[in-house]
């Protein structure tokens, strides 16, 4: 079996559905899983959505109202007969999001979160699974939370390997194209959870270990995966061979185009990874495979934009040793700051640090209890794999740099914006 995943931006409009299908149409469809994640940008709509349902009531409505315009308009584009089934069943989505929202009593807000959000891969699953059965292509349409068992870690949920295993070696039917929801799971009570931000490509990871399958692909708007971010590098390269450690590495120091979680449970079946264009799709795109470390051999460069680098050190300055480095990990856990780098001298130390769930203000007050606490927001953290000087000039130029560490393969600056 493959598993296939197609992006937010591969179904942004009625265009971008339509180019799926004549993907399928050209790479094949047989024994095929689809793994689909929200329309365009319909997760941060939807994240408007709850921020205003916990916060500014009076926007709540026409926040909403954008996100049910937006997969209208769509709707429209695609099913001329407005009698067609797939308004029945979106129409019924969004009554059962809105009766959600309307009855809800749970203050909690990463609980709510994960309610609301999975709106968005529900609806794109639907109207893409409607959309090929009326091109002729038979499909079924999968709920993923009968699938992917989690804990109740809302927002940021963690598979339960066993029941998921179970689950799906029993009811993923093969040989047909199966069409199911990234991103989501479901906790013991059968509440939907979501797997962290970006998380569908986990999600086709997960069924490809749980199936075995012969290999994975991920569809882009880009032909691959470059040696550097093109939204912020002019004359990236594309990778053609990348093994499974060097793209754990390149995914951990941030290069978006590959969810971190997504490579381990690949890596263990030695199931092969391709990155490839839903514009060209029979080019070759990039192969995460066993194999070359990296080919062609090159620097690549990686930017995390909106991170904060934090320096602490000792109010009376003691050294801060081994207990106070552990406590600072604890906190930094527990509040699920994401460290990316770590740089320590006798009487400080500094992180710099991504505060996805902005956590940061209460972990301050904590910190501030026993250490002096310096921080810098909005600062970049640029990281190169396998610098050379030029690389690295490239990168500091014109740039003020806060803090710079240098391993063998590995640099790493960090700079204002
Ligand atoms: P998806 O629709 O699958 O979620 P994303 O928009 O999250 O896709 O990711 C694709 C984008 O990632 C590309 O358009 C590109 O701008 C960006 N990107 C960042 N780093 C890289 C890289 N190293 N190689 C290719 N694309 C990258
Ligand atoms: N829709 C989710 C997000 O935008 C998951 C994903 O696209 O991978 O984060
Ligand atoms: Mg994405």
């Amino acid at each position: 079996m493959r598993i296939f995943k197609f992006g937010g931006a591969s179904v942004k409009d009625a265009d971008g559905i339509k180019n799926v299908f004549s993907v399928l149409e050209k790479v094949g469809h047989e024994d095929t899983l689809l793994v689909i994640s929200a329309m365009g940008k319909t997760t941060n709509a939807l994240e408007v959505v709850i921020k205003n349902y916990f916060e500014k009531s009076n926007e709540l409505h026409s926040s909403l109202q954008e996100v049910k315009k937006y997969h209208y308009q769509i709707l429209m584009d695609l099913f001329e007969d407005e009698e067609h089934d797939v308004y029945f069943a979106v129409n019924s989505h969004f009554a059962d999001l809105e009766y959600f929202i309307r009855s809800n009593k749970s203050p909690n807000y990463n609980f709510v979160y994960d309610q609301v959000v999975s709106y968005g891969e529900i609806l794109s699953t639907t109207i893409v699974s409607y959309y090929f059965a009326q091109a002729g292509l038979k499909n079924n349409w999968i709920d993923v939370r009968n699938f992917i068992k989690t804990d109740n870690t809302y927002r940021d949920a963690n598979v339960d390997w066993e029941k998921t295993q179970q689950l799906i070696s029993k009811g993923i039917k093969k040989k047909s194209l199966n069409i199911t929801q990234g991103f989501l799971g479901s906790d013991e009570n059968n509440f939907t959870t979501t797997l962290g931000r970006e998380g569908s490509d986990y999600t086709a990871a997960i069924f490809a270990y749980c199936l075995s399958a012969e290999s994975v692909t991920i569809w882009k708007d880009v032909p691959g995966v470059l040696n550097a971010d093109p939204r912020y590098f002019d004359n990236a390269v594309l990778l053609n061979q990348i093994s499974y450690r060097e793209a754990i590495e390149l995914a951990f120091y941030g290069a978006s185009v590959i969810h971190p979680k997504t490579l381990q449970p690949l890596q263990k079946k030695e199931i092969p990874l391709f990155v490839k264009s839903f514009v060209n799709p029979l080019l070759p795109g990039t192969s995460v495979s066993k194999g070359k470390d990296l080919e062609p051999q090159s620097p690549c460069f990686i930017v995390k934009k909106n991170q904060l680098l934090i320096s602490l050190s000792s109010i009376d300055f003691s050294f801060i040793m081994e207990e106070n480095i552990s406590e600072i990990f604890a906190l930094l856990h527990q509040y699920k700051i994401k460290v990316s780098l770590i740089q320590n001298s006798a009487i400080s130390f500094s992180v710099c640090v991504e505060d996805k769930f902005g956590n940061f203000n209460e972990l301050k007050s904590i910190l501030a209890k026993k250490f002096k606490v310096a921080y810098n927001e909005n600062v970049s953290l640029y990281t190169i794999r396998h610098f050379t000087k030029e690389a690295a000039e490239m990168v500091e130029k014109d740039k003020t740099v806060l803090l710079k560490q240098i391993s063998r393969e590995t640099m790493q600056v960090v700079t204002k914006e």
